[in-house]
C-alpha cells in the first residue's frame, strides 16, 4: 500500500486532454479543434519564416547557453514592452514599466498572481465568464480568490456588456479585473472600442487594477498594433496596469515558452521596487527563464526588416482563419438557412464559440470524430478549408 494511496485521480486537463483523446482515435476523418495551435491548410504545424531567419542569425553569431539573469534577456524585455506599448512609449522612457521575461503566458500570469497574493492580499481577481480554463487554476493555486463577471450572452451569441458593467461596478473598489487584450478565449468576442472606453471609465471610477492577458496579439485583426489597442488605451488614460504577454501563438513559439509580465506603474520608484519583488518570486519558482525563444523574439521585434516580415506572416495566418470562417459560415448557411450563423464571422481570433452544449459536443466527438472542448469552443486555427464542409455537416447534424 502506497503512502500516497489517498491521492485522488485528477481528470485530464479539459483542453490538453482533448489532444490525448484525439491521438487515440484511429478514424481517418478525425479533426482536432481542441487546442489553440495554428495549422497550415495541410494540417501541419507552422514554423514562421522569420523564426527560421532569427535562428540562423543566432547560430551564425555563436550565442552561448549561459544562465540569463532572473528577469530574463534585456533585449527581449525591451522588445516585448515596445511591442506591447508601441516603440519608445513615454512610460518606458520614464522607467515606470517593470518587465520580467517569464515562461510564456501561463508563467507570466502565475508570477503576477503570486505577486498579487503576496502584496495585495484579500483582493479578488474578476474573471470573465467564460474564460480560458487555466485562469481559474492559476489564481486559485497562487492563493488569489477569483470571481466571475458576466461576459457571454447565449441568446445573441454576443457580449453581455450590461452584465459586465454591472458586475464590475458591484465589485469592491480596487479589485483586480482580468481582461483579454484581444481575441477573447473561448468566445472570440471582444468589446468594441466604445465599450473598452466605458470599461476604462469604470475601472478609473472604482480604482480597479486592470490585468490584461495578451495571448493573441495579431490574431484578432491581423495587425500587431491594432490588437494592442485596449491595453495601450488603458495606459493612455493614466491607469496602472498589469499585462501578461505570450509569443506562443503569434510567433508560433509554443514549446519555447516565451512571454513576459509587465507592470506599468505611476513612477520609476514603484517600478524598481515591483521589479525587485517579481525577481524574488521568479527566483523561487524557476530561477531564470529559457534563452532560445527570447532571442528569437527579440531579434524579430527589434530588426525592422524582420519585424515587417513578421507582420506579413501574421496577416497570412490570421487571413487563413478568416477564410475558414467564411467557408464554415457558407456551408452552414447552405445546410441550415433557418439559423443565424453570422456569429462565426463576427467572432475574432483563433476560436469560434458555437453555442453547442456538452451533450452535442460529445456527439461531435463520438459520432463525427470532431475533437473540441466541451464548452462548445472550436479552434478554427486547426481547420483546413477542405474540411469546413465536413465540420458544417457534423454541426448541422448535432443541432438538428
Ligand atoms: N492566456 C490565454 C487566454 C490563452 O488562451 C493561452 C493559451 O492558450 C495563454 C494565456 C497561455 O499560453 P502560453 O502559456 O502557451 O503562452
Amino acid at each position: 500500500q502506497s503512502r500516497l494511496a489517498f491521492v485522488d485521480l485528477q481528470p485530464p486537463d479539459p483542453i490538453l486532454g482533448v489532444s490525448e483523446a484525439f491521438k487515440r482515435d484511429t478514424n481517418d476523418l478525425k479533426l482536432n479543434l481542441g487546442v489553440g495551435a495554428y495549422r497550415t491548410e495541410e494540417l501541419k504545424p507552422y514554423v514562421l519564416d522569420v523564426v527560421k531567419k532569427a535562428e540562423k542569425i543566432m547560430i551564425d553569431s555563436e550565442e552561448n547557453k549561459e544562465y540569463l539573469p532572473i528577469q530574463g534577456l534585456e533585449a527581449f524585455n525591451k522588445a516585448t514592452a515596445d511591442l506591447l506599448l508601441g516603440q519608445g512609449h513615454s512610460a518606458m522612457k520614464e522607467n515606470r514599466v517593470a518587465t520580467l521575461q517569464s515562461l510564456s503566458g501561463t508563467g507570466s500570469l502565475r508570477v503576477a498572481a503570486e505577486f498579487i497574493a503576496k502584496f495585495l492580499p484579500g483582493k479578488t481577481a474578476y474573471l470573465s465568464n467564460p474564460t480560458w480554463g487555466n485562469h481559474k487554476n492559476i489564481f486559485a493555486d497562487a492563493g488569489v480568490e477569483w470571481k466571475w463577471y458576466r461576459y457571454f450572452e447565449p441568446e445573441t451569441v454576443g457580449l453581455d456588456f450590461e452584465g459586465l458593467m454591472e458586475d464590475l461596478r458591484a465589485a469592491p473598489e480596487e479589485s483586480i479585473v482580468v481582461l483579454h487584450g484581444c481575441a477573447h478565449n473561448p468566445t472570440g468576442i471582444d468589446p468594441t472600442r466604445e465599450q473598452w472606453e466605458q470599461i476604462a471609465d469604470l475601472c478609473i471610477e472604482k480604482n480597479h487594477l486592470p490585468f490584461f492577458d495578451v495571448a493573441y496579439q495579431g490574431f484578432a485583426s491581423g495587425s500587431l498594433d491594432d490588437d494592442a489597442w485596449a491595453p495601450r488605451y488603458f495606459v493612455s488614460r493614466g491607469m496602472e496596469a498589469i499585462v501578461a504577454q505570450s509569443y506562443s501563438k503569434n510567433l508560433g513559439l509554443y514549446a519555447e515558452r516565451v512571454g513576459a509580465i509587465n507592470f506599468v506603474l505611476a513612477d520609476a520608484e514603484a517600478a524598481k521596487r515591483v521589479m525587485s519583488q517579481l525577481k524574488r518570486i521568479a527566483r523561487a519558482l524557476y530561477s531564470n527563464p529559457p534563452v532560445h525563444g527570447a532571442r528569437i523574439a527579440s531579434i524579430v521585434v527589434s530588426r525592422p526588416e524582420l519585424f515587417q516580415e513578421w507582420n506579413k506572416e501574421m496577416e497570412y495566418m490570421s487571413g487563413r482563419i478568416k477564410q475558414v470562417r467564411q467557408d464554415l459560415n457558407g456551408h452552414l448557411t447552405r445546410l441550415n438557412g433557418d439559423r443565424d450563423w453570422s456569429f462565426i464571422l463576427s467572432q475574432v481570433g483563433m476560436f469560434s464559440f458555437t453555442g453547442l452544449d456538452k451533450e452535442q459536443c460529445k456527439v461531435m466527438t463520438d459520432k463525427h470524430h470532431v475533437y473540441m472542448t466541451s464548452d462548445g469552443r472550436i479552434s478554427l486555427a486547426g481547420l483546413p478549408s477542405s474540411k469546413a464542409e465536413y465540420l458544417a455537416k457534423a454541426i448541422d447534424d448535432v443541432v438538428a
